[in-house]
């Protein structure tokens, strides 16, 4: 059986990609750190075939000690700081882990290797927050990156050190330049959580009003689900390269907002919607749309969930809860 290893397991990616390499018969092993984390014991027992392995992206010893463990044939880097908003107040710790945690999980790799036959392949999470104040519409493999805030500065470093790591010691090193991408099981300070959370409540009379920062900004949002299968779908090619993953659509937040109170039936989303500038950046990432025909072309990847599939997926997700728990 091929063997997985995967860092940032207990986030939604990672859930998503756990269940698909298993369905591909795979064993799969999830870093996770801290002691007597909840959310590894919450998610022990939603994938029970998982083996979870102790390590942290900010300690080098312990990804050696994971790697020697898990004896992996492929790497998937999911692990990071990944909330814009926060790596502002947390610019230190997101370069530190988002930034060089990556160099750390390369330089673990080139110690434990694999076999010469069959060395490690790695994945890494770069992330279309690279592009910023985007310098040319839509977005490739080849447009220049213009980070807008320290987690996008982290992930460009990431991407960059892989490449080198890459052309430098031969290492099947691939990047995927994952466009947002959401699901039921999204962080609920993302956005798009954020609002068909909100709308669920609201309709179930749980909540009064939904407050929120800019409704100008744009991005391409797709399905979760679709974009792990192209993760692995790099790491089954002979040649390591990178791939932008995207819908190749672009919404504005306001778009979302409208379709999410429209899937529980609410027409005059304004009557519940505020604005507060304490939910505005520093720095504004104002557009994002990507061109995925490389991946379409080279990998036969292509996104099957469209926006409006994907927030009604979302809001039904967040009505059933928050009913459950409604008294
Ligand atoms: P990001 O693209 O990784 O920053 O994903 P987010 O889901 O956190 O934010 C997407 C966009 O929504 C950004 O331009 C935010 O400024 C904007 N936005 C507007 N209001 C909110 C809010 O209340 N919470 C979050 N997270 N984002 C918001």
């Amino acid at each position: 059986m091929p063997r997985a290893f995967i860092t940032g397991i207990t986030g939604q990616d990672g859930y998503h990609l756990a269940e698909f390499l298993h369905g591909k018969g795979y064993d799969v092993y999830g870093m996770v750190k801290g002691q007597n984390n909840p959310r590894a014991t919450k998610l022990q027992e939603e994938l029970p075939f998982l083996e979870l392995v102790p390590g942290d992206l900010a300690d080098l010893p312990s990804l050696v000690a994971a790697l020697q463990l898990a004896q992996p044939d492929e790497v998937y880097n999911l692990g990071a700081i990944s909330f814009v908003a926060l790596s502002f107040s947390q610019a230190e710790l997101t370069a530190n882990i988002t930034g060089l945690g990556v160099l750390r999980m390369l330089e673990a790799i080139r110690m434990v290797g694999g076999t010469q036959d069959n060395p490690i392949r790695f994945y890494q999470a770069s992330s279309s927050e690279m592009f910023g104040k985007v310098r040319q519409t839509p977005q490739t493999e080849l447009t220049p990156f213009h980070p807008r805030s320290p987690y996008g500065c982290a992930k460009v470093f990431g991407h960059d050190i892989v490449v080198n790591y890459r052309e430098s010691y031969g290492l099947h090193a691939s990047s995927g330049i994952l466009f947002n991408h959401e699901g039921p099981r999204r962080g609920i300070e993302f956005v798009t959580r954020k609002v068909t959370n909100a709308a669920a409540r609201i309709k179930l009379g749980l909540q009064h009003e939904l407050v929120m920062g800019t409704l100008d900004a744009k991005r391409d949002w797709g399905y979760a689900g679709d974009y792990v299968k192209g993760m692995w779908m790099m790491l089954q090619q002979d040649e390591p390269d990178d791939y932008v993953l995207a819908t190749g659509e672009t919404h504005s937040v306001e778009e979302l907002v409208q379709l999410s109170f429209a899937s529980v039936g609410i027409d005059d989303w304004q009557r519940y919607v505020r604005q507060d500038p304490k939910f505005y950046r520093p720095a504004e990432v104002d557009l994002l749309i990507g061109d995925a025909s490389k991946a379409t072309e080279k990998l036969g990847w292509k996104p099957e969930v469209d926006f409006p599939t994907l927030i009604d997926m979302m809001v039904q997700n967040d009505l059933e809860i928050e009913a459950a728990k409604a008294p």
